[in-house]
């Protein structure tokens, strides 16, 4: 029950995957430690991915630390992996105070205090764990659109939009997931700045995770970052999402230049996420930290490649662990 006496060694804001393998790291090295999560329930934000989805990586290319993910035949579902975070958080005892928003991080005197609403906590290390669903970016465009807006982050599935007219807008998996699935059921027109890059239909989602580990630990080993191998397309040929393409349903058209010219009843944005770090942001210079004890993990690129997927973050958690129990004098082993 948070209060101004309420005193940890490190408090991570997120209870997603990237919270809790930050804590499983941490609590290994005997630091004290609390998440605070603003959702009711373990699973982050798998707990709001639309029903259809699944997975890119297979269960054995989605282990947290510690406890490897149960096997699932086939490409997991979201409920699979909110199964998995709750069971790995109960398993090692995670401490996570829950529906608590952290509003505000403050860095007084070489110690944080962290604010929700009237409770507070005061902590010498901060892990900032939010992801990114919270936070849909969507492009300004000039002009109006009249019908419904949607973004990929509260896309329901099929049903609001059976026999209608639908835009889709990006040419990433989300859109071609969303467009795929809608042009069974309605009249999609699917807009793309760029040609769709299909990846090669022999090559599965856990081909993406291969490079972002090969990525991952070369820069661990401090070698260069080898990049994104970008000539291998980024659209992963899913059964749905081929089936539409070769059926000559699911086409890109050149992007609109204002909202007015889109004859739509509904238009989904699925332009992507930016990180969610709200709390943080006055703690940060040209996106890194500007105080000592305060940490970013799980925002992809920007904070490692890879760390925004289940398998790829623990290496990065692990990283953050280690200045922290560092600065408590603990050890990770
Ligand atoms: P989240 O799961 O978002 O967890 C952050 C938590 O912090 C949430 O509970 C959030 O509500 C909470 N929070 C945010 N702000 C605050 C605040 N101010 N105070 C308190 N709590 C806060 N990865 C894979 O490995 N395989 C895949 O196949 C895969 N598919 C994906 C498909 C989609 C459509 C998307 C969007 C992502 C996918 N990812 C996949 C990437 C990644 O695994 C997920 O985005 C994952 O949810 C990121 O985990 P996280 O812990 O960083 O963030």
């Amino acid at each position: 029950a948070g209060n101004d006496h309420d005193h940890y060694e490190a408090v991570i804001i997120g209870g997603g995957q990237a919270g809790l393998a930050t804590a499983y790291y941490l609590m290994r090295a005997g630091v004290q430690t609390l998440i605070l999560d603003d959702q009711p329930a373990s699973g982050g934000a798998w707990l709001h991915v639309w029903p259809s989805l699944h997975l890119f990586s297979t269960s054995d290319f989605s282990n947290l630390p510690g406890w490897p993910m149960p096997k699932f035949d086939g490409f997991p579902t979201s409920s699979h992996v909110v199964d998995y975070l709750t069971e790995y958080e109960r398993r090692y005892e995670i401490p996570v105070s829950r529906s608590v928003s952290v509003d505000k991080v403050d860095f007084v005197n070489g110690a944080f205090h962290l604010q929700s609403g009237t409770r507070s906590w005061i902590a010498k290390n901060v892990v900032s764990a939010t992801g990114t669903w919270s936070a849909p970016f969507v492009p300004a465009f000039p002009g109006k659109f009249s019908g419904t807006h949607w973004h990929s982050s509260n896309y329901p599935g099929v049903h609001p939009f059976v026999g209608q007219r639908i835009a889709i807008v990006g040419g990433a998996n989300s859109g071609a997931q969303i467009a795929a699935e809608l042009s069974e059921v309605s009249e999609v027109t699917w807009f793309t700045r760029d040609k769709p890059r299909w990846m090669p239909d022999d090559v599965d989602g856990r081909e993406l995770f291969r490079r972002n580990r090969l990525r991952a630990l070369a820069i661990q080993r401090g070698e260069r970052d080898p990049g994104p191998d970008s000539e291998l397309g980024d659209i992963v040929m899913l059964p749905e999402v081929r089936r539409a393409r070769d059926s000559g349903k699911l086409f890109a058209t050149p992007m609109f230049g204002s909202l007015d010219e889109i004859r739509a009843d509904h238009l989904i944005w699925c332009t992507g996420f930016r990180p969610a770090i709200r709390p943080v942001r006055q703690l940060l210079k040209h996106g890194q930290p500007k105080v000592p004890g305060l940490y970013l993990v799980g925002y992809g690129d920007w904070t490692g490649p890879g760390s925004a997927t289940i398998t790829g973050v623990g290496l990065y958690a692990k990283r953050a662990a280690k200045e922290i129990a560092a600065s408590v004098g603990k050890v990770v082993k």
